[in-house]
C-alpha cells in the first residue's frame, strides 16, 4: 500500500487515509450536493446541499472506520494484532499480521464487521426518524442517507466472495466443517472469482443501458475483487503443493556469500557484480552475521568503499528472514511474507546451509505442473 496522506491514533490502532479515498470523497460529495439531495430533497438552497453532502462523506467516513475497528477489536480478542486500517478508494482495509490460525477466529472477525454496519444502520435510521418532525430537512436526510449507506455497506460486504467480509464467513465455515484451511480458501476464492466476473457483466450490462460511470464503477470493482481472490486462490494451490515439504528439499545449498572482513569495494566488485542478489550472507569465523546486497552498498557513500569493511554496513542476521533447514516450507513462507522478503537463510546453528527463495519455490511448482499432468 503507497504512503497514507493522513494518518491518527484510535484505540491504539492506526488509521489511514489513502490518497485514493480523498479523490472518492470529493467525488461522492459532488454527485451528492450536485444530484442527489436536490433530487430527494427540492428548494433548499445549494450552500445547505454542500453542508449535506460535507456531512455525508465524513459520516461515511466514520461508518467505514467503525467497520474496520469491529473487524480489528474482534481480531485482537483472538491474538492477532492489526498493524492499521487504511481508507482508500473501495472503503476499508485492515491490515492483519497473518492469516487467523483457528476457523472461529475468522468467523467472529469477519462478522464482526458487517454486525457493526447493521448496527450504525439502525442507529442512524432510528434517529433519523426520531428528528423527522422537529429538526430542518437537512438533519434528517443526512441521518437516513447514513442508515441507507450502512444496511447497503452491510450486504454488499457478505457478499460470499473473498476476501470481502461474506467470503471469509465462508471460508471459516468450511474450514470449520472439513478442518481443511486450504480447501477452504480455495473454494471461497473461487467463488470470490464467479461473483467478481458476474459483477464485471453486471457493470458492462448497466454501462450500455443506464450510461457508462454508473457501470464503470461496478466494472473496476468487480476487476479488483477478481484479481484479490484469484491471488488468494493461487497462493492457497501452491501451499497445497507445497505442504509436507521442508526448507532443504528445496533450498538452493551452498549458496554464494560474502567474507564479514572484505571492504565494500571488493564486495560490490567480486561479489555482487557477479551475483547481483539483494541478500548475500556475509560470514565471520564460519557463522553468518547478517547480509548485504545493492540497498546496503548503496548506502555507503561511494568514496568511502574501499575503506568500509563489508561488516560495518551488513544488515544484522536478527533482521532477517532464517529457517532451520528441517522448517516447514508453510512456515518459511508466512516468514517470509511477514518480512515482505523474497528469500531467506537457511542456517544450522548459525553455520550457513543455503538461501531459499521465491523463485526456487516458484520452479518447484511448475516442475510439478508439469509432469503432474496425465499423460
Ligand atoms: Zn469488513
Amino acid at each position: 500500500m503507497q504512503r497514507p496522506i493522513a494518518s491518527f491514533s484510535l484505540l491504539g490502532v492506526s488509521i489511514r487515509l489513502d490518497a485514493s479515498w480523498i479523490l472518492l470523497a470529493l467525488l461522492i460529495a459532488w454527485s451528492l450536493a450536485a444530484g442527489v439531495f436536490p433530487d430527494l430533497y427540492r428548494g433548499l438552497p445549494q450552500s445547505t446541499y454542500w453542508g449535506m453532502a460535507a456531512a455525508t462523506v465524513v459520516g461515511i467516513a466514520a461508518s467505514i472506520i467503525l467497520h474496520e475497528l469491529g473487524h480489528t477489536l474482534v481480531a485482537r480478542a483472538f491474538g492477532l494484532p492489526i498493524k492499521s486500517i487504511t481508507l482508500f478508494v473501495f472503503g476499508g482495509v485492515a491490515e492483519m499480521e497473518g492469516e487467523p490460525k483457528a476457523p472461529r477466529a475468522e468467523l467472529f472477525m469477519a462478522l464482526a464487521g458487517p454486525l457493526v454496519s447493521v448496527a450504525l444502520g439502525f442507529g442512524f435510521s432510528l434517529l433519523a426518524n426520531f428528528l423527522e418532525g422537529s429538526a430542518p430537512t437537512e438533519y434528517h436526510a443526512v441521518l437516513h442517507y447514513l442508515g441507507t449507506l450502512n444496511f447497503t455497506l452491510a450486504a454488499f460486504n457478505m457478499a460470499p466472495a473473498f476476501p470481502l467480509d461474506g467470503g471469509r464467513v465462508l471460508r471459516a465455515l468450511i474450514w470449520l466443517v472439513t478442518g481443511d484451511s486450504l480447501k477452504a480458501t480455495r473454494i471461497a476464492a473461487r467463488s470470490g472469482e464467479i461473483i467478481a466476473v458476474l459483477l464485471m457483466g453486471l457493470g458492462a450490462f448497466s454501462a450500455l443501458t443506464m450510461g457508462l460511470v454508473h457501470g464503470l464503477w461496478w466494472i473496476v470493482l468487480g476487476w479488483f475483487i477478481l484479481s484479490m481472490a484469484s491471488a488468494h486462490r493461487k497462493e492457497a494451490e501452491a501451499r497445497q503443493l507445497l505442504s509436507g515439504m521442508r526448507v532443504g528439499d528445496l533450498m538452493t545449498p551452498d549458496p554464494v556469500s560474502a567474507a564479514a572482513d572484505m571492504s565494500v569495494e571488493d564486495f560490490v566488485e567480486t561479489v555482487l557484480a557477479r551475483f547481483p542478489h539483494d541478500l548475500i550472507p556475509v560470514v565471520a569465523d564460519g557463522r553468518v552475521i547478517g547480509a548485504a546486497g545493492f540497498q546496503e552498498a548503496k548506502r555507503t557513500r561511494r568514496q568511502d568503499w574501499p575503506s568500509t569493511g563489508l561488516a560495518a554496513i551488513v544488515t544484522p542476521i536478527t533482521d532477517i528472514p532464517t529457517a532451520d533447514s528441517s522448517l516447514e516450507i508453510e512456515t518459511a513462507l508466512d516468514r517470509m511474507q511477514k518480512a515482505r522478503a523474497s528469500r531467506l537463510i537457511v542456517l544450522d546453528q548459525g553455520r550457513l546451509v543455503g538461501i531459499l527463495t521465491l523463485k526456487d519455490l516458484a520452479n518447484h511448482l511448475r516442475f510439478k505442473a508439469e509432469f503432474s499432468k496425465p499423460a
